[in-house]
């Protein structure tokens, strides 16, 4: 290589002097040529380094000047450039500014027949124009139109010239001057003409590169709205989808389908959501409005607004003028957007106590922590070992407290003194907590033992009691009537409309036949369980079709013609009695009377009167696997020639409406027994409507968050009607993230009632041809935050029906409804032993009206002695909370998890219960659940953004958990472990936020002190120990840093102003795994319950490791689990991942249609291609910061 650089050295000299002498020169120049074409890669850059192109582009200038030049000197230096200007970034702007750039253009126009020449030129011009200030120049200067010249008409002489003069004129295209300028030299029609003249010649398809340079042009041509008409205009869409069904079974021309399937898909005109507004269906009247945010805007929205569609259809118009020379710009943007997030302020990244409300006002949470002040001081200890009977006042209390009645804590404005519990001193035992006041005592006694059930799955299995035909397991009608009373929110303002409807739909629905004989006194009144309630008298399975029926014509106007439509099926099995599968072995918790009981107290803003079935039976999860689904070759673009054949088939779009909750109390339209029926009006339930596009496809609209105009990724709805071995294409249109997991293996979940009543009772990963991509419809900016020409995402999957007559679910994920949690907890009671010490409380009342529970267990006492009292109260606090985000159903399981292990009988469960206190919130978003919202409550906002600044009416439970966790932090006892459990989308496996003042220090280029950075690492310790004991959990995906946007977050709230180091967010993946024993798996409930079991064996470990004698030491004794500090930082750095982690496809995944998808060098295109290594992926920026706790 040295003697290569000698001898670049040498030539450069010699050129610099001879210039004048051509023959010299050019006998330089052959020696160089030889030189470059051997081991290329590496010279050549080395002569670009020796600054070689620049004595080319001179040698150039100087040669032109000679009359007439030397057309062997020409063709040797564009031949040697054609080398170098690949491997030269600024080889553009060197051109440019050397005057080089007119030259080759003006030989290219004098040499149009001369091929020899022009070949060389033309490659030097392909590599000019991928600059984008050379190209508008290039423009200006006729090049687009001498281009058109070169490759028009279709000719197969000179097919290699053809591509190179192709490859520049594609890249002329990315400037939207020079696209302009193609369509209004009206080339678009010419392409188009010519890519069909190439399709058909090009039989043995020796020519893809040069049909692929076709389509290339005409892909940037449409990147401008003019190019787009002008490509609608000349037939384009059916020129396309005709040329591309013919390459389809041809598997070397995909890159030619997958770029006209991208064109395509650029070119469908936007259609608008089939909406009269993006606003949830459902009205909820916040009790005031906060002064500022989307909300506010939300509110002061005039009326008669479109907020559907507006003019933001295309984005890039204005701009087309203003292209700079931004060569590395791109490169630095993308660094910079990973890091901004960061933060850098030490000051905030300090923890720093925040005493926050003063203690007189904290002090009323005192009644939530008895068990810190219990002395026990009347209970038996021995009769309690012998079980014995006590009606005792803790365990009156316990009930007492019980969501049904739920304990008010006044807020800071309305605190009453009366509240503020007696103050006394009773601190014998804790000198420390001397100003904690203890409440008068209380003398719990537990209830006498539930009978046990053990927890272990091994030993269960499914029993099938086919005998067991169980009946009437309704409450009587009486219960129901006061229905509507008792569901209705405190919520005053509630539209009249909708009560009426309500009680329309109420009426008649319990007595099927009533409604079939006409209308009338007969009467009944719907159920909450309605569903359960017509098992009654209906039979199985035609029941299912029965109550089907009963929803059509929903309004209540014309029952009995529409129920007649289905008779000839309902005649079969009158008298037969629905089967309620018998799980009471495999589903402890579960019990589907008291499921309908729960439901009842449960109030929804649509008022819900209906149970869905996979509730009321509950989900036994499958014993068998459920492997991540592989993903099918094309699936994407075979769905993208699908959607276009709505315009090329106009004739096979049905377009009718089925479902519809825009339609006041008219939600399901007609029933001729051609469609799909709908529904999802029961708790947390999410399908706004439902459009029979194809006979067999329905395009599905998810409704917004209630109080917004977007979030919408959950669904929950029922389909009936369906027919047995017909493959159904369901499309959810209105999806928001720029990415899914269901591009990655997951599947949708899907429970049969027949299969249920048949004894397999569970959801089900179902679907397939299963991809997420961007479509169609467009995105207004008021739904966008304010950008402009967005479109919405389409989930789409395919599936089948095995049994007639039946109704199924489908769901985003496992479904947890806010009664199934009542019901859980209600049954936990059953769980307790004389062992456990188990409080449930009411923390508040939510915005709807609903309570949030708040749970307290450890273990009880040995005995009232003063050691065991003393022991029992400084027991170390853990605090867990879940489902702040309605939509991540997985938080729950997870939770379910935690709660059955918690009040296990095992004697790790034993041993940890003695080891800590838990204070535990299940659900802090109750109302977001039980009206199918996706990620906020009733206010309209992300709940876990409120942490900062919760307000005490919109935000009731954060403001009352985060007073709980001041009140502790006030009296000395924060918790050791706070961790708020959540789902994820986009990523695989289980793994957890922290926050770490040194790894965001390391992520960041902030300078710190090293006093900055002490810290314990006992963070760490944890998730360590959960990435050694569960199987789902993934320590690389864990991440310990302080984010901007996650400030106000559960997590860095309370690590910053509570002062707990170990305050995390616990992700759960929504698919399955990629590492451990569950790598290729989807993640069932089995899967996430272990979860929060193994949750609860960590902290034991943690405890073990740490011997707990004065936890604020524990860091100290890490060592052993995560060895030395510098060993931390080598061997686990924190990760930082913005986006997802996935790898690529064989299929290039285009989510974006619109983007400006820049290939590298169009050599390398088709390389890229074949190798599918989609740089597509690179792009999933967005707005959207990945990991979202
Ligand atoms: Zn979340």
């Amino acid at each position: 290589m040295i003697y290569i650089t000698m001898l670049f050295d040498k030539c450069s000299v010699f050129l610099r002097q001879n210039t004048r002498d051509v023959q010299t020169t050019l006998n330089i120049l052959y020696i160089l040529s030889e030189l470059l074409t051997v081991g290329r890669g590496r010279r050549v850059g080395v002569f670009v380094s020796k600054g070689g192109t620049g004595i080319l582009f001179q040698i150039l200038i100087t040669a032109i000047k000679e009359l007439p030049p030397s057309e062997e000197l020409m063709l040797q230096l564009h031949s040697l450039l054609a080398k170098v200007g690949p491997k030269d970034r600024k080889f553009g702007v060197k051109a440019r500014l050397s005057g080089a750039l007119n030259i080759t253009v003006n030989l290219i126009k004098q040499n149009l027949q001369n091929t020899k020449l022009l070949l060389p030129c033309l490659q030097v011009l392909r590599v000019y124009s991928t600059n984008s200030v050379n190209a508008i120049s290039l423009g200006k200067n006729g090049v687009v139109e001498l281009m058109f010249k070169i490759v028009t008409p279709y000719s197969k002489k000179n097919t290699s010239l053809l591509k190179v003069a192709l490859d520049a004129l594609g890249a002329l295209l990315k400037s939207k001057t020079n696209a302009r300028r193609a369509v209004d030299g009206g080339h678009v029609p010419v392409l188009l003409a010519l890519y069909q003249d190439w399709h058909r010649n090009d039989t043995r398809h020796r020519h893809m590169l040069i049909r692929k340079g076709l389509l290339v042009c005409l892909r940037n041509i449409t990147n401008i709205k003019l190019g787009r008409k002008a490509f609608l205009d000349a037939d384009g869409m059916r020129i396309l989808y005709n040329s591309s069904t013919e390459c389809l079974p041809v598997r070397t021309l995909d890159p030619l389908v997958n770029t006209s399937s991208l064109i395509m898909r650029k070119c469908f005109p936007k259609n608008r959501l089939p909406l009269p507004t993006i606003k949830s269906a459902f009205q909820y009247q916040l009790p005031h409005v906060p002064a500022v945010g989307p909300v506010a805007q939300l509110y002061s929205q005039p009326p008669g607004v479109d907020d559907v569609v507006d003019e933001s259809d295309d984005n890039e118009e204005t701009d087309a003028d203003t292209e700079n020379d931004t060569e590395n710009d791109e490169d630095e943007k993308d660094q910079r957007s990973a890091n901004d997030d960061i933060e850098t302020d030490l000051n905030k990244l300090h923890p720093k106590k925040n005493p926050g409300r003063p203690f007189e006002e904290l002090r009323v949470y005192e009644r939530f922590f008895l068990e810190l002040s219990e002395d026990f001081q009347g209970y038996n200890f021995e009769s309690s070992k012998s079980a014995s009977t006590t009606s005792s006042s803790f365990s009156s209390s316990s009930t007492s407290t019980r969501s049904t009645r739920p304990i008010i804590v006044p807020t800071a404005q309305a605190l009453s003194p009366k509240l503020v519990p007696k103050s006394g001193s009773q601190g014998d035992c804790n000198s420390t907590k001397g100003q904690h006041t203890l409440p008068s005592p209380s003398v719990p006694t537990p209830t006498p033992p539930a009978p046990l059930t053990p927890l272990e799955l091994d030993t269960i299995h499914l029993t099938k009691d086919q005998d067991k035909k169980e009946e009437a397991r309704i409450p009587s009608p009486d219960t129901c009537t006061t229905l509507s009373s008792l569901a209705r929110p405190p919520s005053q303002g509630q539209m009249i409309e909708q009560d009426l409807a309500h009680v329309l739909e109420c009426v008649s629905l319990e007595e099927e036949g009533a409604l079939n004989t006409g209308e009338g006194g007969g009467r009944g009144v719907k159920q909450e369980g309605s569903p359960v309630n017509a098992t009654r008298h209906i039979q199985s399975p035609l029941l299912l079709g029965g109550i089907a029926t009963r929803r059509v014509g929903g309004g209540g106007s014309n029952w009995g013609s529409d129920c007649g439509s289905e008779g000839a099926e309902d005649e079969g099995g009158e008298g037969a009695v629905l089967e309620v599968p018998d799980t009471a072995l495999l589903l402890p918790l579960h019990d589907p009377d008291l499921y309908v009981e729960m439901v009842k107290g449960t109030h929804s803003v649509p008022q819900y009167a209906e149970v869905a079935y996979p509730d009321y039976f509950g989900h036994v999860a499958p014993t068998f696997r459920e492997p991540l689904q592989e993903r099918v070759y094309g699936v994407q673009r075979s769905k993208i020639f699908q959607d276009t054949e709505r315009l090329i088939h106009p004739n096979d779009i049905v377009d009718k409406v089925v479902y519809d909750l825009d339609i006041p109390s008219c939600p399901v339209i007609e029933d001729d027994g051609e469609s799909l029926k709908f529904n999802s009006q029961f708790e947390s339930g999410n399908l706004r409507k439902a459009v029979q596009i194809r006979k067999y496809e329905y395009d599905l609209v998810l409704n917004s968050d209630i109080n917004s105009n977007h979030y919408h990724q959950w669904f929950y709805f029922e389909v009936s009607g369906m027919r047995v071995g017909t493959t159904y294409r369901f499309n959810i249109i209105n999806s928001e993230k720029s990415n899914s997991q269901f591009n990655y293996g997951m599947q949708v979940l899907m429970y049969s009632v027949q299969e249920a009543i048949s004894g397999r009772p569970r959801w089900v990963r179902t679907g397939t041809d299963i991809c997420y991509y961007k479509n169609h419809f467009a995105r207004s900016s008021i739904a966008a935050g304010g950008q402009k020409g967005k479109s919405y995402y389409t989930m789409t999957f395919s599936t089948s029906f095995s049994h007639k007559d039946d109704v199924c679910y489908f769901a985003y994920h496992y479904p947890y409804t806010y009664s199934t949690l009542k019901m859980h907890l209600s049954k936990l009671e059953a769980l307790r032993t004389p062992q456990i010490y188990l409080r449930q409380d009411v923390l508040c009342k939510t915005l709807g009206g609903n309570g949030c529970p708040l749970l307290t267990i450890t273990a009880m006492p040995e005995s009232n002695s003063n050691d065991h009292i003393c022991q029992f109260r400084n027991r170390p606090l853990i605090f867990l909370s879940a489902r702040v985000h309605p939509g991540e159903t997985n938080a729950s399981w997870v939770m379910k998890g935690t709660l059955e292990f918690l009040m296990s009988t095992s004697p790790l469960a034993a041993s940890l219960r003695e080891a800590y206190i838990f204070k535990i919130i299940p659900m802090l978003n109750p109302d977001g659940v039980v009206n199918g919202n996706h990620r906020c409550s009733l206010s309209g906002e992300d709940l876990n953004r409120q942490w900062q600044n919760p307000n005490p009416e919109l935000h009731p439970t954060i403001y009352h958990t985060k007073s709980l966790l001041q009140y502790l932090a006030h009296i000395q006892r924060a918790p050791l472990v706070f961790c708020d459990y959540h789902g994820h989308s986009r990523k695989k496996n289980v793994f957890m936020y922290g926050c770490s003042v040194k790894e965001t220090v390391w992520q960041s280029n902030i300078s710190a002190t090293s006093s900055d950075l002490q810290e314990d690492l006992g963070y760490r310790a944890l998730p360590k120990i959960l990435s050694q004991i569960a199987p789902a959990f993934s320590m690389a995906s864990c991440s310990f840093v302080v984010e901007r946007s996650k400030e106000s977050t559960a997590r860095v709230v309370v690590w910053r102003e509570i002062g707990v180091q170990c305050s995390y967010t616990m992700e759960s993946t929504l698919c399955g795994c990629d590492q451990g024993k569950y790598k290729g798996l989807q993640i069932g409930t089995r899967e996430l319950e272990e979860m929060g079991a193994q949750f609860c064996v960590a902290l034991l470990r943690l405890k073990r490791l740490t011997g707990l004698r004065n936890h604020q030491h524990l860091l100290d004794l890490e060592s052993d689990i995560i060895g030395t500090q510098a060993k931390v930082v080598s061997s686990s750095p924190t990760t930082y991942v913005m986006e997802e982690d996935e790898p690529p496809f064989l299929e290039p995944i285009d989510y974006s249609a619109e983007s400006n998808d820049e290939d590298a060098e169009p050599e390398n295109e088709h390389a890229a291609e074949v190798q599918g290594n989609p740089d597509h992926l690179d792009q999933l920026s967005d707005s959207e910061t990945n990991h979202r706790d």
